[in-house]
């Protein structure tokens, strides 16, 4: 089985072969925990997830690191704007550290929810921070820094290949610059370590070689992937935001101390949409996954609703396509359901199903294959075992789904009792007219051998 992953960096499709066999090093960005995920973040995740599963199917053993962006950063991503924790905290009116460890705890339940597989490490930047100062001062010893009155920034024009991940044009990024913010050299510099402002008590701040403040964004990824994968590991993910900021000062800041790219393939999963717009925490109104139970959704339609457009596509979130979702999610666990007997997976669907996940994730195409799968004739106990087969990939928990057994109302109850009374009476037309008011209260009445059994329509 070959397995080819698109990488950002060379913009090329690559065969994908792990640095250190069995082992596969993954790393994917974290949340900022200032408030809830939304299902845009969620995407991301779900995107990621498939990913661990397809490289667990190709029997890689992944070693999996996730952060939690517990400090505050600053709304924009030039290093200026307010900080998001301390917003959160005046917002909530719960302390930044509060915000962090309750907004950790639902995003980590909504990750279940969605049957995301746990990363092997969590790792809060807070608790790195002597880390994140070791990095900074090995870039500072090797004379990519310089330091201005609020902080020790990265100098970007001392690397010949900054920006590479991102094509950014640098020099047309130099003529166009403002006058500078924060006394920058060059307008992609970035801030390893801000001071805390000198008439102000932040809530988290620390101490450092260069003074009282917090450590940059990008640094903390940069940190603890090295601690816990080394200078150059398999896999970098985040969302397609990533590419131009976060991810190419994380490939600077480790080509500053360690001279390498950090990781052999960059990946990047595309934003999902809310009616076109971009959907951002910041700009204030977001659904998230609890808006999405709210409605009378199952979490895992949305996981089935990601599942059928390629990560590397901009997906448009609706209602339609959610009520889309649901009905065909229901229509696959009704037919697994219906599959008794045993059997052994088809392997030619297989054989189809490996093709299709190993080219680059391309999960429309595994989705489609399984349709083709339920609509065949094979019999029901191989399909079921092919089925389980696709399901570790899928992610959709189909031989643990049971179905919600509603609760028949007592007025139906009483009057499917009152029909059988008029039958037993032999008063047709009296039981016929009670079976019109069962039907227009949404249920139906079947005689069977065993007696009336009532159902929703
Ligand atoms: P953040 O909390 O901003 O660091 O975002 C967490 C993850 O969600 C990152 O990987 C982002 O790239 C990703 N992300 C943010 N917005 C979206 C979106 N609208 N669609 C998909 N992914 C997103
Ligand atoms: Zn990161």
């Amino acid at each position: 089985m070959v397995l080819r992953l698109y990488d950002t960096y060379t913009r090329t499709l690559r065969k994908f072969e792990p640095l250190r066999p069995p082992i596969v090093t993954l790393y994917t960005c974290g949340l900022t925990v200032y408030d809830y995920a939304h299902i845009g973040n969620l995407r991301t995740y779900l995107f990621e997830d498939i990913l661990r599963r397809v490289l667990e199917y190709n029997g890689h053993e992944v070693e999996h690191v996730q952060n939690i962006t517990d400090v505050g950063h600053l709304t924009s991503d030039a290093d200026t704007g307010e900080d998001k924790m301390e917003k959160g905290s005046r917002r909530t009116g719960m302390t930044a550290w509060q915000i962090a460890e309750k907004y950790t705890q639902v995003f980590k339940e909504d990750l279940q929810q969605l049957n995301i597989l746990e990363p092997t490490i969590w790792c809060k930047a807070t608790d790195h921070i002597q880390e994140q100062i070791d990095l900074i001062r090995c870039i500072e010893a090797n004379g990519y820094t310089y330091a201005t009155d609020d902080g020790l920034y990265f100098d970007t024009s001392r690397l010949d290949n900054y920006g590479h991940l991102g094509r950014l044009d640098i020099e047309g990024l130099q003529a166009g610059a403002r006058v500078d913010v924060a006394d920058k050299r060059n307008p992609t510099d970035f801030v390893l370590w801000k001071l805390s402002p000198p008439d102000q008590q932040r809530q988290m701040e620390w101490d450092s070689p260069w003074g009282v403040g917090f450590p940059g964004w990008h640094i903390e990824c940069s940190a603890m992937a090295h601690k816990y994968l080394g200078p150059l590991f398999d896999i970098h993910c985040g969302g397609e935001d990533h590419i131009p900021v976060h991810h190419t000062n994380e490939i600077a800041q480790t080509q500053a101390c360690y001279g390498t790219n950090l990781a052999n393939f960059w990946m990047h999963g595309y934003f999902l949409q809310l009616d076109d717009a971009k959907m951002a925490k910041s700009a204030g109104d977001f659904l998230r996954l609890q808006t999405l139970i709210d409605r009378g959704y199952d979490p895992l339609t949305y996981r089935f609703f990601n599942l059928n457009a390629h990560y590397r596509s901009k997906l448009n979130f609706t209602w339609e396509g959610m009520d889309g979702a649901q009905t065909s999610l229901n229509r696959l666990r009704k037919a697994y359901r219906q599959w008794e007997g045993s059997g052994e997976p088809d392997q030619s669907y297989i054989e189809r199903f490996e093709d299709r996940i190993n080219d680059d994730l391309n999960m429309p195409q595994a989705i489609a294959l399984t349709w083709d799968l339920v609509k065949s004739d094979l019999s029901p106990g191989t399909k079921k075992a092919t089925v389980d087969e696709f399901d570790r990939v899928l992610g959709l928990g189909l031989a643990t789904w049971e179905p919600v057994v509603e609760e028949i109302p007592a007025e139906v109850l009483a009057l499917v009792e009152a029909r059988q009374k008029a039958r037993s009476e032999k008063q047709w037309g009296e039981a016929d007219s009670i079976r019109d008011q069962i039907l227009a209260a949404g249920y139906e009445v079947q005689d069977t051998a065993d007696g009336p059994q009532v159902k929703e329509r």
